[in-house]
């Protein structure tokens, strides 16, 4: 047996409880249209949701395909030392959480996705610098690294935080990885998945051991490689991009992302019923898509994503006998 739990951070009920919030059902409900201010959603793992042996937690720190008050473009902390992706949820972290984060695994090159990098590079450098501490890895597809260096950190929108503040003790380090590599950081098992965008990207999974797999697809269009790969894991947790309504799902062809009817052929690949997490609506487009989603008629539990959820996934303790 496995727990695998879905909570709020900042509201007591959620910590004692971690029960799923309404699925798509109540789209038009106040609290799928409400968004609710940052600040009550202190990002503080050591608080209440430090990790404990056999347990790994997964905070929504943004999870808009843009910015509007409350909403927030995409990135999740696993743990307190690993972001996924950067956007500008990570603005909302404390100066102490952001100085605990070591890697950063970027999905791909879009700003949505990468503009904190040299922002937190930025915030932490001081301590970091006096510290003595090494380089934050930065994992990414090696075109992604490209694209970073080239557009970026190129001394015109961003100082090279590899360079700086000294070039053999840099901010940043830029390590490249595959689509297909199983990543092993700080104890926690990563796979990185294929993914069918504009730009060379990739999705990534988590091994939650007992509780299965935490994935996210990135930003993708219709993707087989994606559904032939998950067809052999235990998905427990999959959060899945639904960039545009269905009255834009030419937009959404071209830009290789998902509207709802696409999202229900892709979900028709996945097995059994899985927690699914929308990711990546626009802003105002919510209700509207998710009332889209609802009527798909899927068999997975879907919702959408709001800043501030926890997914936790953790061990069940082993029963002693004898
Ligand atoms: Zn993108
Ligand atoms: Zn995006």
């Amino acid at each position: 047996m496995s727990r695998l739990r879905v909570g709020r951070r900042g509201s007591p009920a959620s910590r004692s409880q971690m029960r799923h919030r309404p699925l798509v059902s109540n789209p038009g409900s106040a609290e799928h249209s409400a968004h609710v201010p940052p600040t009550e959603h202190p990002l503080l793992p050591s608080c209440n949701g430090a990790p404990t042996t056999g347990s790994m937690i997964v905070q929504v720190l943004g999870c808009s395909g843009s910015i509007a008050a409350g909403c927030r473009t995409t990135s999740f902390l696993l743990d307190d030392d690993v972001l996924i992706d950067a956007g500008t949820g990570v603005g909302d972290m404390p100066l102490d959480a952001l100085s605990r984060v070591e890697h950063i695994l970027i999905s791909h090159s879009h700003l949505d996705h990468i503009l904190a990098i040299g922002l937190l590079a930025d915030s932490v450098m001081r301590e970091r610098s006096a510290a003595g501490r090494g380089p934050i890895q930065v994992h990414a597809l090696p075109e992604t690294i490209a694209a970073l260096r080239t557009h970026i950190f190129n001394g015109v929108i961003w100082p090279d935080f590899t360079r700086l503040p000294s070039a053999d003790k840099p901010m940043l380090a830029l390590v490249p990885i595959a689509v297909g590599e199983v990543l092993e950081i700080n104890g926690k098992r990563i796979e990185v998945l294929d993914a069918s965008h504009t730009v060379p990207a990739c999705g990534f999974a988590v091994d939650g051991g007992s509780s299965g797999w935490w994935v996210y697809t990135g930003d993708t269009g219709p993707n087989p490689k994606l559904w032939e790969r998950l067809s052999s894991m235990r998905v427990a947790h999959l959060v899945i991009e639904t960039a545009f309504g269905d009255d834009e799902r030419q937009l959404a062809r071209i830009s290789r992302h998902l509207c709802p009817a696409a999202l229900g052929h892709e979900l028709q690949h996945l097995a059994g019923t899985v927690d699914v997490h929308i990711t990546h609506i626009k802003p105002g487009e919510r209700a509207a898509v998710m009332a889209e989603i609802g009527r798909l008629g899927s068999p997975h539990k879907i919702r959408a994503l709001e800043i501030g959820d926890v997914m936790r996934m953790a061990d069940e303790p082993k029963r002693a006998y004898g």
